[in-house]
């Protein structure tokens, strides 16, 4: 019982099918590990303890009665941007700090109807909006392999939770590498799939035409369960895409003969660090052995992917967050004298700095005048990073490089530099701005803290991706390793 927290998904599932423990017992595990460790990581901003034993009750029926789906009884948290019908949804701001959805999230919706046993929420940067988890209302998420470092962000609550094994997996979302970059600063497996693979229904809007939602869990079979139930279409999520959702665990075993690796120059740059490189260097070579062909390929528009997003998710963000005014949701001022009143400093007090930044670029990027000069132009940039990518498409199966140029950063080390901060998703800005699906992997180790590799595949190409990502972990061990404070039970 007391090493549980080691098995995977599929780990759990089998002792939950061979009656070793309950799901009561489980959720129970995970709710102790969370609460013993929340002072120390903040991942944690809300429990659903009575829902969760609720749940699981139903989930040890259903158990019983053999009617139990592969993740029915499995304990998972979700990132705080996800919609929970009756239990708070924040999004990491003030402005939603009391807000309370009356229905669920497409993704919780689901993932419930599986029998997945939401434990709670996960701490996240406000708004989705940032790339260490500082930049929450609930204060910073610490990283589990060193808690003077960030986990990365905007999901780093759930990237956390995942690397201190407080839950098995967590949901996530990425806009800009969300998912994919604090999967690699905390050792765990992130998958951001293809734009419109997952709904977006009752995912607090950050920027809808890169948002999507995804997963972080322990390894690739883990994920490739949880998007078996994430995937598909909803009709009321007009971006949704209606297309074939294939058993993503069915091609997991397939050898990886004669898979085409592109290896792009443009991700071995100068910013990379020397740590990162070697790792991820020798992580392709085991992808040789393992059968693939490497080739070098060009993807020579990345290197405008940060300035075209910033440009396109401010925008939208600008757009999006007008709804959060005082009047319909979340926070409002004191005494307005007057509705101009009652919107400015409703919004003046319920953002936090970064948001309000992005507002303001966003505000200034679409008015007249500088719509063209802008808007308008990183909107045809992001088609011509997207050719980019097609025309690699045409010689190779997947491209692989680091998810980040360098490990786990200290906090404060770049909070009062957006620039900086910005750069952390150099290399993973370019797959939203696509619409492309991409993972990150753990693939070593940097003087301790993990490292990332970075997979992007084609539209739809997820089933490969994890494929690949499987067949690596088979021969790795890089994805079990937990940091050792967390390893056993917490004290
Ligand atoms: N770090 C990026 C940003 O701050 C990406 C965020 C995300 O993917 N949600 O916008």
């Amino acid at each position: 019982m007391t090493d549980l927290h080691t098995l995977s998904i599929v780990g759990l599932a089998e002792g939950l099918r061979r009656r070793e423990y309950s799901a009561a017992e489980l959720t129970q595990h995970f709710m102790e590990r969370i609460s013993k460790s929340n002072t120390l990581l903040n991942a944690v901003i809300t429990l659903a303890e009575e829902q969760a034993a609720a749940t699981a009750e139903q989930a040890d029926v259903r158990i019983a009665a053999g009617d139990a789906e592969p993740l029915t009884g499995i304990p998972l948290l979700h990132k705080d941007i996800f919609c929970t019908d009756g239990i708070r949804t924040s999004c990491g701001s003030k402005m939603l700090d009391a807000f309370i959805a009356p229905y669920d999230a497409t993704v919780v919706a689901r993932l419930s109807a599986a029998g997945a046993v939401m434990l709670g929420k996960t701490n996240m940067d406000e708004f989705a909006m940032g790339s260490s988890n500082e930049a929450s209302y609930y204060g910073p998420v610490r990283n589990p392999w060193d808690i003077e470092r960030v986990p990365g962000g905007s999901s780093g609550g759930s990237a956390a939770v995942v690397a201190a094994r407080l839950a098995p997996a967590a949901t996530g979302s990425d806009t800009g590498g969300s998912i994919r970059q604090p999967a690699a600063l905390c050792g765990v497996t992130g998958l951001k799939p293809t734009y419109g693979r997952i709904s977006r229904y009752g995912m607090v809007a950050f920027a809808s035409s890169l948002d999507q939602a995804g997963t972080l869990s322990a390894d690739a079979r883990d994920a490739a369960l949880l998007l078996n139930v994430m995937a598909g279409f909803d009709q009321r999520d007009s971006t949704s895409i209606d297309h074939p959702v294939p058993d993503y665990t069915a091609i997991l075993d397939n050898s990886l003969d004669g898979l085409k690796i592109g290896i792009a120059e443009e991700f071995f740059d100068a910013g990379l660090d020397d740590g990162v490189a070697s790792q991820v260097q020798a992580a392709i070579r085991q992808l040789e052995v393992l059968g693939a062909s490497i080739k070098n390929i060009s993807l020579p528009h990345m290197k405008v992917s940060v300035a075209t997003y910033y440009v396109v998710a401010s925008a939208e963000c600008s757009s999006n967050l007008s709804r959060m005014d005082g009047v319909r949701f979340g926070y409002r001022c004191e005494n307005p004298k007057d509705p101009g009143d009652m919107y400015a400093r409703s919004r003046s007090k319920g953002f936090g700095a970064e948001v309000k930044r992005r507002i303001m670029i966003g505000t200034y990027v679409l008015s007249a005048g500088f719509y063209d000069a802008y808007y308008l132009k990183a909107q045809r940039v992001r088609r011509v990073i997207a050719d980019d990518f097609k025309r690699a498409f045409d010689d190779v199966d997947l491209i692989v490089g680091p998810t980040t140029p360098e490990t786990a950063f200290t906090l404060n080390e770049k909070a009062s530099d957006p620039i900086r901060m910005y750069l952390s998703d150099i290399y993973t800005i370019a797959a939203n701005l696509a619409g492309l699906p991409a993972m990150s992997i753990p693939c070593g180790f940097s003087q301790g803290l993990p490292v990332g590799l970075h997979l992007i595949g084609n539209l739809f190409d997820e089933a490969r991706l994890l494929n690949v990502a499987h067949q690596y972990q088979r021969h790795t061990d890089w994805h079990s390793r937990v940091p050792e404070r967390f390893l056993q039970e917490i004290p």
